[in-house]
């Protein structure tokens, strides 16, 4: 594998990897964007807005009313407390607080609505961009990173976004509102009160930053996590790891990262825990420091009721948590940045393989010829200097059987990648039926070749899924009959729950063999004029291979078909050898005509097939 660095890059270098990462990515207007993710909940953010307004205007009457309470029902200026105005007063109070708490779920259920969607269509459309993506961006990325974005940050912002809504709205029109309530009762008390406020915002705004950087950190470490257990917990990686001892490294390499990830959860839990403490302890003090000025006040001739006393106090303390909340939010915000970036700087990444805007349509009587056109290619992120293909020339009429042969490394994979545009031709063109791949749509080009690898992947899921996965619509008769035509049936039959058979992960409770020709049934299914086979090399013993090969020769037939061989069966049969090495073809032809050549073809011959 290559060293390269794209967004989340594969670095041999874990060091470096790390280093780049650290350095949160720069999204513009992030802020905006994030607002724009709720465009389309207008209805329930008005909702949201309307409840919080109410629920606020509600929370200012009872501090204005506990004054009345006092200086009119319990301590009457003359007489006994006046009970009538006392049970008014009282129950609208109870009235009150009952029609605040039911407002307040209902909003919850609003902001939790939003905030669930907003973050569910951002997964989704993470996900759907990441299809697009071409492959290249998943050659060199790591597996784990792509997939610590879409769960660990998408997660991470969840929260923020189902309460920042709420938690700003509610507890600036709280804190507003209590402002408000506390100038109408004392103007003097309340310049007390909030000389402690720009204290409070300027530690604040610290935190957030100690957070933010936190923040990244941990995401970071996450997603090495991630990716470690995506290497080694899966099939291929802990049979690397068995075959050779090494499960002690991985777990020495999964506990390094998991003791960073502890001390920094714990880093984030502590960070600003003083400064809420702070805040606690502040709120806490100032109805004392009040009693005091109050009494100052009094000696100094000023009126101050004892309900209006009470009342500040009271709406003092509940300023309290409505400040708390916003703060928070806001370094909750700070702290999103970092994972709001990372998200959408893989929502912003372009694809390199588009479809044009307005894609042409094949002819179905032209199907089946396919043609390379002055290829060259070099493999993105890839600092060769010399051209992985260069100049290639293939020329494979409707129907044809296409050999290509040549040393291993010489660029036949690559070339069988180009064909479905996996990878776009750097120079030159690709032509099916006479149309450039890039004037097609990508569904239409996919539709018209099927690939036959020698890695077969399956899904973990039933044979039948695993086939039907070609042809969506397929009935079960049409599944028998590929399976049938590529030589499997009878071995799947044999299988207690025969078509339900549950095969692993990349499909390991089948043989080499088996696997490949459910591959080869899977194309059946789909049917597609052009077939791209990579032939197997030595992974089967010569029964199995002699069974996929005569599934070939029946897939083959009536199609078009371009094989990286290895077979000389295969390669003697041939409509058309090219012969493959350093990127370039070097003979063409047919076998007679190649032998007859004496160049790199007949040495291939007498070397590669000799044992054949
Ligand atoms: P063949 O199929 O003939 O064995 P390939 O087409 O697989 O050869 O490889 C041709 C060259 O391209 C080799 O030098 C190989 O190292 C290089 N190559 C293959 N895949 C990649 C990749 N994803 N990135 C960079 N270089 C690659």
């Amino acid at each position: 594998m290559k060293k390269t660095s794209g967004p989340g890059g594969f670095m041999v270098d874990t060091e470096k990897r790390k280093a780049e990462n650290a350095a949160a990515p720069k999204v513009e207007n992030l802020l905006g964007r994030i607002a724009e993710l709720f465009t389309n909940h207008r209805g329930a953010l008005v909702g949201t807005i309307v409840l919080v307004l109410l629920g606020a205007g509600l929370s200012v009457i009872p501090p204005l009313l506990i004054e009345r309470t006092f200086n009119e029902g319990l301590f009457p200026p003359v007489g006994p407390p006046n009970m009538t105005v006392l049970a008014q007063l009282v129950s609208l109070m109870i009235v009150i607080f009952i029609a605040a708490a039911a407002i307040g779920v209902w909003q919850t259920y609003l902001t939790a609505r939003v905030g669930n969607e907003v973050m569910g269509q951002l997964r989704e459309r993470l996900f759907s961009h990441l299809q697009s993506m071409e492959l290249a961006f998943f050659t060199m990325t790591k597996t784990g990173t792509i997939q610590s974005r879409l769960q660990n940050d998408v997660g991470g912002v969840a929260n923020v976004l189902s309460n920042t809504v709420s938690s700003v709205l509610g507890n600036t029109v709280t804190v507003i509102a209590a402002f408000v309530a506390m100038l109408l009762l004392s103007w003097q008390l309340t310049l007390v009160a909030a000389v402690i406020m720009p204290l409070m915002v300027i530690a604040q705004r610290r935190v957030g930053q100690v957070r933010a950087k936190i923040a990244g950190k941990t995401q970071e470490s996450l997603s090495e996590m991630t990716a470690i257990t995506q290497e080694s917990l899966g099939v291929s990686g802990i049979l690397l790891a068995k075959s050779f001892g090494r499960q002690q490294i991985e777990v020495d390499r999964y506990a390094a990262e998991n003791k960073v990830q502890i001390g920094l959860q714990i880093r984030q839990t502590m960070s600003g825990q003083w400064f809420f403490a702070m805040v606690q302890i502040f709120f806490s003090a100032i109805p004392a420091i009040i009693y005091l000025v109050a009494g100052w006040l009094i000696t100094e001739g000023s009126v101050v009721s004892i309900g209006t006393v009470v009342a500040f106090t009271t709406v003092q303390a509940r300023l309290l948590f409505p400040l708390i909340g916003l703060m928070r939010v806001v370094l909750d915000l700070q702290t999103s940045e970092a994972l709001f970036a990372r998200i959408f700087e893989y929502i912003d990444l372009t694809p390199a393989i588009n479809d044009p805007e307005n894609p042409e349509k094949l002819n179905p009587e032209d199907l089946g010829s396919v043609e390379l056109r002055d290829v060259t290619f070099s493999y993105p992120g890839s600092d060769n200097e010399v051209a992985t293909l260069k100049s290639v020339n293939i020329k494979v009429q409707k129907g044809q059987y296409a050999a290509l042969v040549g040393p291993s490394g010489s660029g036949k994979t690559t070339i069988s990648y180009l064909i479905p545009r996996l990878y776009a031709a750097s120079e030159g063109q690709v032509l099916f039926a006479g149309v450039d791949v890039r004037e097609l749509s990508q569904t239409d080009l996919i539709d018209q070749v099927g690939i036959v690898n020698q890695e077969t992947y399956l899904f973990h899921a039933t044979i039948r899924e695993n086939l039907a996965y070609a042809k969506p619509d397929a009935t079960t008769e049409e599944i028998i009959t590929a399976a049938k035509a590529a030589n499997i049936h009878e071995t799947i039959s044999s299988f207690p729950e025969g078509y339900e058979t549950v095969v692993g992960e990349r499909g390991y409770r089948l043989s080499g063999g088996e696997k490949q020709r459910i591959a080869i049934a899977r194309v059946l299914l789909k049917d597609p004029p052009v077939l791209i086979l990579d032939e197997a090399t030595s992974s089967m013993d010569t029964r199995s291979e002699r069974i996929v090969q005569e599934t070939l020769d029946a897939v083959t037939r009536n199609r078009t078909t371009i094989a990286i061989a290895h077979r000389l069966s295969t390669v003697i049969n041939a409509d058309v050898i090219f012969v493959i090495s350093g990127g370039e073809v070097v003979e063409r032809g047919t076998h007679t005509e190649l032998l007859k050549n004496k160049g790199l073809y007949s040495k291939l011959v007498n070397e590669q097939f000799k044992n054949a």
